[in-house]
């Protein structure tokens, strides 16, 4: 992270602390929360689940997206994980937003955004959406099909549209291809539709799927952009603006892929054409930790192979926030936070190649068979009743998704800690 300094000193601000802090950080916030609640006594609810969120991981992936797309302009997808904090620090940093609903757009606005920093990137809207944009001048927005034109006629003749191309996503976690994008056959007489109705086309947007693995796809799906861009300037468009959209993820797969994408805007589309983009779980996959409480236990003999194994329960799951098991193909991995009077959170782990290894499988809190987190995983402890486990990586497509099913609440409270200074400066904590 030593090369991101000179980043944050532009953005005004000189400490910098690293990615070293934050675990000492979230373990503490972790640690002081568990150890404060008592399951025997405590109110109602008090031992829900919770979030840490480090604000500073936020900052850093800000950062390093500078660093290494910094032709790109990010505009945060806000359906990934609308929290307000996440939004002030993003707001403060300049990035603008993606909204895909009436809601977000609101939220937005709300915290004083200026309209010109949103894209209202949803392909198919509803009407009364459309016009709620139009009042509000939230002019940037995505089309893929002729429907949406004339919508779009009607009640904002005025927008400034992108046309969303398809892509190949087929390297991508969630496929997003089969339901939006317009193949390269159907944009000449989209664009020409365009023109009759006297709309104002001024980009290009596209998506390679969420959680992409493939730099190929941007390529292609670069040069598919450049092909109709030149259609659109055949019909007298002066398009300005390429959306290159969100699926970039936050691992170490991020830089070879900024710089295979960052090659390809290079080659295809001059200086003079601005770049924006549309990431969501990059900003904030790593920078979120659950901690779950352990609200039962089954003992599973098996006589016959003479093994005990343990079915755990605990107060969250994917009805919640591991909805990101079913929606977004994720797989949390369990970790041990509070055994007994042991806090355990990152050094649970130091066992986990002893001989005596304990199975257990996880399951959350509704009476739905489905509602399971992990089928088999193992400790070095005896996890019981009233432990708590945590979760890390869970900022991405969680929360937002989460339902209420069986009465259980869709809220969590988060508990921030930030290990950036110069994100603590910038949001005044
Ligand atoms: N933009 C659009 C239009 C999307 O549909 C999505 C996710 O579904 C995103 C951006 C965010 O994608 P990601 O989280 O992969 O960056």
């Amino acid at each position: 992270y030593k090369d991101l300094q000179s980043i944050d000193s532009n953005l005004g601000t000189t400490a910098y602390h690293g990615a070293g802090k934050a675990k000492e950080l979230i373990g503490d916030a972790l640690k002081s929360r568990v150890e404060a609640i008592d399951q025997d006594t405590c109110g109602v609810g008090e031992e829900d689940a919770f979030f840490v969120g480090d604000l500073g991981e936020v900052y850093r992936q800000h950062l390093r997206w500078k660093k290494n797309l910094g032709r790109v302009k990010p505009h945060y997808a806000v359906k990934c994980n609308p929290d307000p904090q996440v939004l002030r620090l993003l707001s403060e940093l300049g990035t603008g937003f993606d909204c895909a609903s009436k809601t977000e757009i609101e939220q937005v606005l709300k915290m004083g955004i200026d309209p010109s920093r949103i894209i209202y990137a949803q392909p198919c809207k509803t009407k009364s959406y459309v016009r709620y944009a139009a009042q509000a001048g939230v002019k940037q927005m995505t089309f893929d099909n002729a429907d949406e034109l004339y919508k779009t006629k009607q009640l904002f003749p005025d927008a400034e549209l992108f046309l969303r191309i398809l892509t190949d996503d087929s390297a991508s976690l969630c496929r997003l291809s089969q339901k939006f994008g317009a193949s390269l056959d159907t944009t000449a007489e989209l664009l020409e539709l365009a023109k009759t109705l006297e709309l104002n086309v001024v980009g290009v947007a596209f998506h390679v799927g969420s959680g992409a693995s493939d730099p190929k796809a941007f390529v292609k799906a670069v040069q598919d952009a450049r092909f109709v861009f030149d259609q659109a300037a055949d019909l007298g468009f002066n398009m300005h603006t390429l959306d290159v959209g969100g699926g970039f993820t936050g691992d170490q797969s991020f830089e070879p892929m900024a710089a295979v994408l960052s090659a390809s805007l290079d080659a295809y589309f001059p200086p003079q054409v601005r770049i924006i983009g549309e990431p969501g779980r990059y900003y904030v996959a790593t920078a979120f930790t659950i901690a779950c409480h352990v609200i039962a236990r089954r003992t599973v003999a098996d006589a016959t192979l003479g093994t005990t194994s343990y079915m755990l329960y605990l107060n969250d799951g994917v009805y919640g926030n591991f909805s990101s098991i079913i929606f977004d193909h994720q797989h949390p991995v369990p970790r041990v936070l509070k055994c007994g009077d042991d806090v355990l959170y990152d050094t649970g782990r130091s066992g986990y190649d002893t001989p005596s290894m304990i199975e257990y499988s996880i399951w959350g809190p509704t009476c739905d068979g489905i509602d399971v987190i992990s089928s088999s995983c193992a400790f070095p402890e005896t996890v019981n009743c009233g432990d708590w486990l945590y979760f890390e990586d869970m900022g991405a497509y969680t929360k937002c998704s989460a339902t209420r099913f069986n009465g259980f609440s869709d809220t969590h409270d988060v508990v921030y800690v930030c290990s950036e200074p110069g994100a603590s400066a910038l949001l005044g904590l």
